[in-house]
């Protein structure tokens, strides 16, 4: 499974690689330019992975994954899969919440933050992936694919858990504390 990690220059969260790394798999790093039709805009490189043929998991910029969750996804047979994370809140505060599937924190819908789509998936909606409107820069990118796979009577299957969504302004407030939790000591909950 491919491991694809977009980032903005400046804003990728340094526990993001290291949490990738030490669970055995070694992270495609893609530096996204903001400009519409930019093969490397995000929308183009979303494109291109669809179309690779391979399985592929997105891991944004902020997503810092948890022990196992890669290979979760790696070993699920369903064709679209994703872990949830809570948005905005203060790392220490994620680290503490409940991670059961119940929990009413986590974005409760597949966003691109920590999704894994199986090869195959981009044949079927290529009618977007072709689109004009797909050529736009950031905006809504993760709903046009969520809809997209939906009207075709995909659900996203999420799995228990939610990995860390570090934003990116109180991240780097934070890079010259000391971390309070390091990647190896996060327990695998489910
Ligand atoms: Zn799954």
């Amino acid at each position: 499974m491919r491991v694809v990690v977009p980032y903005a220059r400046g804003l990728l969260h340094p526990r993001v690689v290291p949490a990738i790394v030490m669970q055995g798999y070694d992270p495609e790093m893609y530096e996204c330019v903001n400009a519409v039709g930019d093969p490397r805009s995000y929308p183009a490189l979303l494109r291109e992975w669809f179309y690779s043929g391979t399985d592929f998991c997105v891991i944004e910029h902020d997503n810092e994954s948890r022990a196992g969750f890669l290979d979760d996804l790696r070993d699920c047979p369903e064709p679209w899969c994703f872990f949830a994370y809570d948005l905005y809140r203060p790392f220490e505060e994620v680290v503490n919440q409940p991670t059961d599937v119940s929990a009413p924190l986590g974005v409760d819908f597949s966003a691109l933050g920590h999704t894994r789509f199986r090869a195959g998936l981009g044949e079927e909606i290529r009618e977007l992936l072709d689109a004009p409107f797909f050529s736009l820069t950031w905006a809504a990118r993760d709903t046009f694919i969520s809809g997209a796979l939906h009207a075709i009577g995909y659900v996203a299957h999420r799995h228990p858990g939610k990995a860390f969504h570090h934003h990116p302004y109180q991240a780097h407030e934070r890079l010259h504390e000391p971390p309070r939790v390091r990647v190896t000591d996060l327990a695998y909950n489910t």
